[in-house]
């Protein structure tokens, strides 16, 4: 038996109806906060995302699903959204259009990582982007709404982490004496950390190894080294997060994963999650549209799993609870009369076309098995038609829900089914 790729998933139904239910949240709170969607393609330029999200992250050394295609193309299935947005964002001219620009994108991703619970080798992000605004503002505004994701979903207990890694200025002299500090004490790292001392200082602070984060205790903290411009910014943000009764803490070792990130950087983690608890992380990307060969475009945004939320709102107090029923299940056995053919067919069609959701059997089984299929559908009402109904110009409803049954004149169903539907018969 042929099987699906490692790492990928095939979304059935019940769980398709509860993705659907997170992704009309996701689309309804970006309308709340105003965002408007943005799609860009599933593949890129590979240079697109060596260039941006960095050469020296694991990403582009391990993880990307690149590809050459028959015209000889270095392609990249995409393995984040930001790099792409900002690539369309500045190639379709949105930068010379009103600015803030506030877009949210809603589709698949791919890394070649581990799959474990919570970590797949395709997966789907749903993530915002406010690009041309400088503002410490609208760090406030992105991070409000990733706490409003987690809040809607009833994940009580969330924990906020920012910090703020500078700017390639402030980040010049922080990183000579970080690096001078580690190379004092190279003992004390694990390979993958002195291998970063060359490529990328800051990960260091992102290794997970304990001797590794011992070792980082007391390395020089690049918010002693901001420049005015950076410690504005960052007293801005805080300052408002106060005021809006937001408690966070400051994660001076948080730097996250790419090498577009600017100024701010945070996550929203959900312990009961385990290892891989964190489901929201964002950040400032002030130079990404000057990387891509605009004029200088300051941006901010974060990206959240919708995996990881629906793992996460399973454990939730508010769980989602998609409506998986459908109004009415129309019941007509094949009793060899075309009558009661054309009747059922005629029902279920004019339902249908009241936008009622409904249903039949299509092998016309018997009244037994048809009611099971009914069940089976979670059919509110069936509404059924046999020979007795023909001859005497009924057809009988049964709420399924309430356990009554009731014969309606044929040519008042359709009415009495809406008015039933919309609560208004039982
Ligand atoms: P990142 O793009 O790495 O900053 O990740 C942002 C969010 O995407 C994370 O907080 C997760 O919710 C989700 N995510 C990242 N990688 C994966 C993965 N391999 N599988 C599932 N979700 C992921």
């Amino acid at each position: 038996m042929l099987r699906a790729p490692r790492g990928t998933n095939d979304i059935l139904p019940p769980e398709s109806h509860k993705w659907a239910c997170l992704e009309l949240l996701l689309r309804r709170l970006s309308k709340i906060y105003s965002f408007e969607e943005i799609r860009t393609p599933i593949f890129e330029y590979t240079e697109l995302f060596s260039r941006t999200v960095g050469e020296s992250t694991d990403i582009v050394r391990k993880e990307m699903y690149t590809f050459r295609d028959k015209g000889g193309r270095e392609l990249t299935l995409r393995p984040e959204g930001t790099a792409p947005v900002a690539r369309a964002f500045l190639e379709r001219g949105l930068d010379r259009g009103a600015l803030p620009k506030k877009l949210f994108y809603l589709g698949p991703m791919f890394r070649y990582e581990k799959p474990q619970a919570g970590r797949y080798r395709e997966f789907v992000q749903y993530g915002v982007e406010i690009l041309g605004s400088p503002s410490a503002y609208s760090d406030v505004e992105v991070i409000l709404l990733a706490v409003r994701i987690a809040e809607e979903l009833g994940l009580m207990g969330t924990t906020l982490y920012i910090n703020t890694i500078g700017c390639p200025k402030c980040r010049r002299v922080h990183r000579e004496d970080f690096v001078k500090h580690i190379s004092g004490r190279v003992g004390e790292f694990c390979p993958d950390c002195l291998e970063r001392l060359d490529r990328n200082p800051l990960r260091i602070l992102d290794c997970k190894n304990d001797a590794c984060r011992r070792a980082t205790a007391d390395v020089p903290l690049i918010r002693d080294y901001l420049c005015d411009d950076c410690r504005e910014h960052w007293v801005t943000l805080q300052d408002s997060l106060r005021s809006l009764g937001l408690e966070y803490t400051v994660d001076p070792t948080l730097v996250r994963g790419f090498d577009y990130y600017t100024k701010t950087v945070f996550e929203l983690k959900w312990p009961p999650l385990g290892a891989q608890d964190a489901i929201i992380g964002g950040g400032r990307y002030d130079g990404l549209i000057e990387e891509l060969g605009g004029k200088p475009c300051p941006g901010m945004g974060f990206a959240v799993g919708v995996e990881r939320l629906l793992l996460a709102a399973e454990k939730g107090d508010k769980p989602l609870a998609p409506d998986v029923s459908i109004d009415c299940f129309v019941l007509f056995p094949d009793t060899g009369d075309k009558r009661v053919t054309e009747a059922g067919f005629g029902l279920l069609n004019d339902l249908r076309c009241s936008g009622l959701s409904s249903d039949f059997d299509p092998l016309r089984r018997s009244m037994k098995a048809q009611m099971k299929h009914a069940d089976r559908l979670k059919a509110k009402y069936v509404a059924i038609i046999g020979e007795e109904e023909i001859e005497q110009g009924f057809i009988t409803i049964r709420s399924m829900e309430h356990g009554w049954q009731k014969q309606v004149p044929a040519g008042s169903v359709l009415d009495f089914m809406k008015e039933a539907v919309s609560g208004g018969t039982d």
